[in-house]
């Protein structure tokens, strides 16, 4: 049991995450010493002084019932997010996404924020060098909410990095898409591993497949290519149109993450002797060695998704979809996240956290936000209510708030505390919640079930108010 002395909460970080975890402990009776290091520090993204400030777009996605990320912002909205609340305040028109007036949005929750009594707001810099307590006497003297974001300033870095663990702090991600696999043509796919079909000679390769499928002995889809194929692929590849990096994000690419199209674009053949090498595997369909291959590997615990190994990229989202799609099998493919590269401190959730974002080597800290490994700025602030409401309930020493799996909000916590040797930051998608028992083709009506079981499960969850 660990002791809790202070009688406020710390939250270091006053983007998004921060100010959502502030707001939902202060608005529950408990006071927060709220830690921003802006304006005496600005990290290379934000530029003005308030809080919450959007770094880049200024969408927060569809509000449609049937995207995800408009069911995680209905969830958000049932559970009094002053972010969420904020945004459709301050939002401007973008037909079906709710899009905000950026310098509006920041100005009115920095107002909002301090003019809560039992939020005091400190504009100091948390972590070594700077004067105030470093982490590890924050976390001795009370509850610590972590939610510095991807650009974490060095100094709170390495103290985190001394909290986790040397291996529990990442700074870039190197994520390929994720596909789910319902909508992969398993006429061309098949699964296997390398090498192990060749073992398994003896077998007629059609049994073989049709065993293996069922059974789910293996985890890797296949997906074949020839000469023509393969080609055609790789020219679309190293013309499609790529996302402008910032100066700070530049950086030398190590051979084990380095994008698929600028490996492509060292030569033809490539590829097809790198991440798409065919050695070891035979077509069923032709009974040949292809000339190329592409795997895909288990993403999640349940099976359904699906990411394009080796397949690390800066292709813009749109040209993913048109290169990708080329790719024979994957012509209906539903990509529930595209490939990114970017500069992002996450720590490794799936080791660290629980489902609450609490530490599990030790419960007086939580993180949220971005630096958890969940994506995006309503993801960011759904962590944050997620942490928020738990700390209180820790401060309070009572149970913990644990979300359902089948909520947007309970499927991402969950996500980023399961088991993933490969983990990679995670945004909302229909993908990561249980699927429904049924089969449903049509996609509009199968995400509204989704949604409308999400809304439901939401609506049990018992909360301190
Ligand atoms: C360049 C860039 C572009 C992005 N674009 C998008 C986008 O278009 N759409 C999208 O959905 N997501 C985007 N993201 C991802 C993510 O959604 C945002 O970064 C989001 O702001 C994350 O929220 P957060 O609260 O975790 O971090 P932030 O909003 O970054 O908040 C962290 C806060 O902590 C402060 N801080 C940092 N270190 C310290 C310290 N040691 N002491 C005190 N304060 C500290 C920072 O000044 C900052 O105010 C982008 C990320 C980056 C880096």
């Amino acid at each position: 049991m660990v002791l809790i002395m202070n009688d406020y909460i710390t939250v270091i970080g006053g983007g998004l995450a921060g100010t959502e975890v502030a707001y939902q402990i202060a608005k529950r009776g408990i006071k927060v010493k709220l830690y921003e290091m802006k304006p005496q520090k600005f990290s290379p993204a934000h530029n003005n002084s308030n809080l919450a400030e959007i770094v880049c777009s200024n969408s927060f996605k569809s509000s449609l019932h049937t995207n995800a990320c408009g069911l995680l912002k209905e969830e958000l909205n049932l559970l009094d997010s002053l972010l969420i609340k904020t945004a459709y305040d301050v939002s401007v028109p973008a037909g079906q996404a709710l899009a905000v007036d950026r310098n509006k949005f920041s100005e009115s929750v920095t107002k909002k924020i301090d003019s809560i009594e039992n939020i005091e707001v400190i504009r100091e810099e948390v972590g070594k060098n700077s004067k105030n307590l470093s982490l590890k006497e924050m976390l001795e003297n009370g509850i610590v909410v972590i939610a510095t974001g991807p650009l974490t300033s060095d100094g709170l870095s390495s103290e985190i990095k001394e909290l986790t663990g040397e291996e529990g702090l990442h700074f870039y991600d190197a994520a390929a898409p994720i596909i789910e696999k319902d909508s992969i043509n398993m006429n061309i796919a098949f699964w296997g591993d390398r090498y192990e079909q060749e073992r398994k000679k003896d077998e007629d390769i059609v049994e073989w497949q049709e065993r293996i499928s069922k059974n789910k002995e293996n985890n890797y889809i296949n997906l074949p290519l020839n000469k023509e194929e393969y080609e055609k692929f790789v020219n679309e590849l190293i013309n499609a149109e790529v996302v402008e990096l910032h100066n700070f994000e530049k950086r030398e690419i190590f051979e084990g993450c380095m994008p698929i199209e600028i490996m492509a674009k060292r030569g033809l053949d490539t590829l097809r002797f790198g991440p798409l090498k065919p050695v070891g595997f035979t077509d069923p369909r032709t009974g040949k060695r292809p000339y190329a291959l592409i795997q895909l590997r288990q993403d999640n615990k349940e099976g359904n998704l699906y990411n394009l190994v080796g397949f690390q990229t800066n292709l813009k989202y749109g040209e993913q979809k048109r290169v990708f799609s080329l790719i024979p099998g994957l012509e209906n493919a539903e990509f529930v996240k595209y490939g990114v590269m970017h500069r992002n401190t996450f720590i490794n959730s799936p080791e660290l956290l629980d489902n609450t974002y609490n530490l599990k080597k030790n419960e007086n800290a939580f993180f949220a936000g971005q630096i958890t490994g969940v994506e995006g700025y309503v993801e960011s602030i759904s962590s944050g209510m997620v942490a928020g409401i738990n700390a209180v309930n820790k401060f309070l020493q009572k149970d913990k708030v644990i979300f359902s799996k089948y909520t947007m909000i309970g499927a991402l916590a969950d996500y980023i505390s399961t088991e993933n040797k490969k983990f990679q930051p995670m945004n909302a998608n229909f993908g990561i919640l249980p699927q429904l028992e049924e089969k449903i083709k049509d996609k509009k009506i199968k995400y509204g079930k989704l949604s409308d079981r999400a809304i439901e499960e939401l609506n049990k969850t018992r909360i301190l108010q």
